[in-house]
């Protein structure tokens, strides 16, 4: 990329920053549309938007960032900080595990030391998430996720129907799954309850603006910065935000937290929620997806955001950790 260094001292050149990022990676038509839930392939590949929300409620984006599309894996991030609050560490952490899988999001594999699924980041920690939510609320379960997730996106969501029908019509990998969780007890009955609240918070619509809120909302422990509404417990996200940094970004969160060093969460809809600990929430979305699952534009706009700001949780500049005050906000 060309070298434009920091210089930012103005909003305007953040937005500078931004644009750079936009016309630079909108070309890369590289990746493909995932047909394996068909709804997901009939979206325009073109799509392609960048937003920031610092933790002070400042706005800056480019791009297609109004588009909605559905959360898919992102939701795996607020759901875990949700039964974490909900049900504390312990009984969380002796259902599911912490370790990077090494396998396919949606492997069917477990930790042999425990049985337990791998993380919550993978499609069979989520669903035994989405069981243990369920067991604790019931059939309120979905209303209750859907409104936490629209406090934290700061205005109300929605489920795509068509989406969340598409899942159930074929979502036959995640329905044996979750009857495998059954068998050893990680989840209880009834499992098609937990199997339709994964599916349900899988399809709920958002915007790259309303990733980068929830984002923010993180970053600014668990506050929503616009609304000024505390959405999640604070202890609950240090837990989440680390699960993140390890297990976000499917096959390649070892290369995510080397090259681009945050914690993250990506989804198979094309969206990518990355935070900037106690300073931003970042969003960019686009569909087109790698072998790994992640969003192709995606990945490249976050290296390079990650580059240019110095948003690296290790950075060397340690441009990160005043960045809010420096640049985002005055
Ligand atoms: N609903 C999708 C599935 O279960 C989510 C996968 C993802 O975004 O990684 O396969």
């Amino acid at each position: 990329m060309d070298n434009l260094e920091i210089t930012a001292q103005k909003s305007s050149d953040i937005h500078h920053v931004l644009q750079h990022i936009y016309d630079t990676v909108k070309d890369n038509h590289k990746g493909t549309l995932p047909d394996y839930i068909p709804e997901l392939a009939k979206v325009d590949p073109d799509k392609y938007g960048l937003a920031i929300v610092t933790n002070k409620g400042s706005i800056y984006s480019v791009g297609d960032v109004e588009t909605t599309f559905t959360i898919q894996s992102v939701s795996k991030a607020l759901n875990y900080c949700i039964a974490l609050e909900l049900l504390g560490r312990d009984v969380v952490i002796g259902s599911v595990g912490v370790e990077p899988s090494g396998d396919r999001f949606n492997a069917i594999e477990f930790d042999p030391r425990t049985l337990l699924p791998y993380n919550p980041m993978v499609n069979a920690g989520a669903i035994t998430i989405a069981g243990l939510i369920y067991d604790h609320l019931g059939d309120e379960a979905y209303e209750f996720i859907l409104d936490r997730f629209s406090k934290a996106a700061g205005r109300p969501l929605q489920l795509n129907e068509d989406v969340y029908k598409s899942e159930l019509l074929t979502g036959h990998r995640n329905r044996a799954i979750g009857h495998l969780l059954l068998s050893t007890q990680a989840i209880k009955e009834p499992v098609d309850k937990a199997l339709d609240l994964y599916f349900r918070q899988c399809s709920i619509s958002v915007s790259t603006l309303d990733l980068a809120v929830m984002g923010a909302t993180f970053a600014n422990l668990g506050q929503n910065p616009i609304t000024g509404i505390q959405v999640f417990d604070m202890t609950s996200i240090r837990n989440t935000l680390s699960v993140m940094f390890t297990c976000g970004m499917y096959d390649s969160s070892g290369f995510w937290a080397h090259d681009v060093g945050l914690p993250a969460k990506s989804g198979v809809g094309g969206g990518i929620l990355g935070i900037v600990n106690r300073q931003l929430g970042i969003a960019t979305y686009s569909p087109l997806l790698d072998i790994n699952g992640n969003s192709v534009r995606g990945i490249e706009s976050f290296r390079m955001l990650s580059d240019e700001f110095g948003l690296h949780a290790f950075d060397s500049t340690n441009r990160g950790s005043g960045l809010v005050s420096h640049f985002f906000d005055h």
